[in-house]
């Protein structure tokens, strides 16, 4: 078993402003709400810093502009021991932005403005290619571009390395592209839209049917349903006070990554991610709420067996 796993990730970098409303506003509404947080979030930095935070040895991919949200997004990621040497600044678009509401019930709502995230180019990953090669898990999203997302999983699946596919925020992905895809990730909004199939069951056997080998698709409270062409096991969520899920799919993402990348089996990773999100979710915020290695393994060593 591998202790610290190499995780290259491709994605976004955003500075996330988070009002803590009663409820989350209507069209022409004014919510005049509680609690104000600003922290660095995006999909691909997310995960990057849930991964790096319960132990795992990540490089992140990705662009930001050279105004003060991409100065103090480096420096939060720097601080969290992530490999900073692909990330690109980019002079001519601003940082991404994300602005979130968050009810009472931690519910949430997202508005981004994407930034210099909608620049990052195939060249940026080609740049990285010996990062990734050398990685044990490869994970993207869909925040960024699809041809650097696209160029990202031909290297890795040239070079054997495993590919997740969090297919977030949810995009039609063609067949030829999955074929390159270990492990997909969608919620369950998500993967109807990816092979653009409006019933579930349909849309999962159609992704297995392109050559995924386990389609995840993360269910919120209720946990993961983990599909394989053999199977399908519903491996339930850990109970707990839920009081915001901004990070949950990125929680479970980096989790997931981190578990695999050390060896574990898809079973033991998956009730790990679980338990990854499931903290994540009692905590305000997308990276403060990220727990440590420390922290899963005690909430994990408290919960015994209650997952799954
Ligand atoms: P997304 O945020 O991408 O829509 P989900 O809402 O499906 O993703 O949540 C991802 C994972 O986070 C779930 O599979 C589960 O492990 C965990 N999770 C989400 N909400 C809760 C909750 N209320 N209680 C416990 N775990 C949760």
């Amino acid at each position: 078993m591998r202790s610290r796993p190499q995780i290259v990730i491709v994605g976004s970098a955003n500075t996330d402003m988070v009002v803590k409303a009663p409820r989350i506003p209507g069209p022409g509404e004014t919510v005049i709400g509680g609690d104000f947080l600003m922290a660095a979030g995006g999909k691909g930095a997310n995960q990057a810093v849930a991964a790096a935070r319960l132990g795992a040895r990540v490089t992140l991919v990705a662009r930001l502009g050279t105004d003060m949200f991409g100065d103090q997004a480096i420096a939060g990621y720097q601080h969290e021991g992530i490999d900073t040497t692909y990330i690109v600044r980019d002079a001519d678009h601003p940082s991404g932005i994300a602005l979130i509401s968050v009810d009472a019930q931690g519910e949430n709502s997202i508005a981004v403005a994407s930034g210099a995230n909608a620049h990052l180019t195939p060249l940026d990953v080609d740049r990285a290619s010996q990062a990734i090669g050398e990685a044990h898990v490869l994970l993207v999203q869909l925040e960024v571009p699809l041809d650097a997302v696209r160029r990202a999983v031909t290297i890795a699946h040239d070079m054997g390395v495993r590919v997740i596919l969090n297919p977030a925020p949810a995009r039609e992905i063609a067949p030829p592209l999955l074929a390159q895809v270990s492990i997909v990730t969608p919620n369950e909004h998500e993967v109807k839209v990816v092979v653009g199939e409006p019933d579930q069951a349909h849309a999962i056997r159609r992704i297995l049917d392109a050559g995924v080998e386990t389609v995840l698709v993360t269910l919120g409270a209720q946990g993961v349903l983990w599909a394989t062409r053999e199977t399908q096991i519903l491996v339930r969520a850990f109970p707990v006070e839920a009081i915001d899920t901004t990070a949950a799919g990125d929680a479970f993402n980096g989790g997931l990554a981190y578990a695999l990348g050390r060896g574990l089996s898809m079973a033991e990773a998956i009730r790990y991610a679980n338990a990854v999100a499931a903290i994540s979710v009692t905590r305000l915020g997308a990276q403060p709420s990220l727990p440590t290695g420390a922290e899963v393994a005690a909430f994990l060593a408290y919960r015994g067996q209650g997952s799954g």
